[in-house]
């Protein structure tokens, strides 16, 4: 319905894809791969065989309803197939050398996938096939840092018993009052250890920018450019970025742009210089802290400084704000963010 379109529509990738030719990026600066439909049987390294068949029955019925927000029309199973071939052969040509890092610029998003289930506009795990295929590249440690303002539910139940591969995710929880609930920050996973990954993926979700109208957040340009230019070295630049989620054309244009500027390597400015976090939020990245450092050594000597400097600026009683503090993490896992 043109009057109340759905959130999750191609409006998006032509928006992204217009910024990016505006910019001079690409067509001119990037090469594009072309998109192949992923097969059964790499499909079903991550997800049950019944899942994968109930998707390709939507390609036989005008209109499905998954969950009564995710819907998948006749062409849907295909775009999922294109979606999750491009980013498993992203992964394998970044990790082989042809291709330095990536963006992949799809939909349908992945991330809310499990190995069962489709759900929040999610059909298939586009991160976890990527993670797969790095793998069967040759990846031995993979990292999936994810930054859509969701839970990235599926990917963390894939990855739960997996100890090759790491999930980080950046999201609003709200005691589980935020969709889709689950990510609290006791969920720490069975496998936990130093980790040193060498291949990294970004499941780039857009929708913690600054108007998107389901996260709510105010993630700038500059502050995903921030984090990918933090991800950009773990891994000596081997790096792909996935689209999530992202329901703002304009945010989601200008945070790709500034994304993919990093990944060809431009060194910008970040303008972060006034921007401290909130109360709340440092609040939050104790509480995590407090608890991942049973699991990450190299976090005991973050928390214990972060939390005296908290504590000595309470004392004072000041404002709402707090100063800026970076926390950087160098020990075997490299760089670890809460
Ligand atoms: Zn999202």
């Amino acid at each position: 319905m043109k009057s109340h379109p759905h959130p999750e529509r191609p409006d998006r990738l032509r928006a992204i894809a217009a910024s990016l030719a505006t910019a001079g990026i690409f067509p001119g600066r990037c090469y594009p791969i072309p998109a192949r439909e992923i097969t059964q049987q790499e499909l079903q390294m991550v997800h049950s065989l019944e899942h994968v068949q109930a998707v390709e029955l939507t390609s036989r019925i005008f209109s499905s309803y998954f969950t009564p927000d995710t819907y998948a029309n006749e062409h849907s199973a295909c775009a999922a197939r294109l979606a999750a071939g491009l980013c498993a052969d992203l992964a394998s040509a970044i990790f082989s050398g042809p291709a330095k890092n990536g963006f992949a610029l799809v939909r349908p998003p992945g991330h809310h996938a499990g190995i069962k289930q489709a759900m929040g506009f999610c059909l298939h795990n586009n991160a976890a096939i990527a993670a797969l295929a790095a793998q069967v590249a040759g990846a031995k440690k993979v990292l999936i840092v994810d930054w859509d303002v969701h839970h990235g539910n599926g990917t963390q139940e894939i990855f739960e018993q997996n100890k090759s591969v790491l999930y980080i995710s950046l999201h609003r929880h709200e005691g589980g009052k935020f969709y889709p609930g689950t990510g609290a920050v006791n969920e720490i996973g069975t496998e936990a250890a130093e980790f040193a990954p060498d291949f990294t993926i970004i499941s780039a979700g857009f929708d913690a920018a600054r108007g998107d109208p389901l996260g709510c957040c105010d993630v700038t340009p500059a502050g995903y450019a921030q984090m990918t230019h933090m991800l950009y070295t773990i891994c000596r630049g081997k790096l792909l970025v996935i689209l999530e989620g992202g329901y703002n054309l304009r945010s989601i244009s200008s945070s790709a742009t500034a994304v993919i500027k990093v990944l060809l390597g431009e060194s910008s400015e970040f303008e972060l210089g006034n921007t401290v976090p909130s109360k709340a939020g440092l609040q939050t990245v104790l509480e995590v802290l407090k608890i991942q450092m049973h699991h990450w050594s190299s976090l005991e000597s973050s928390f214990a400084k972060l939390q005296s400097q908290w504590e000595a600026y309470c004392s004072e009683n000041k404002s709402e704000k707090f100063p800026v503090l970076t926390i950087n993490f160098s020990v075997r896992v490299k760089w670890l963010m809460v």
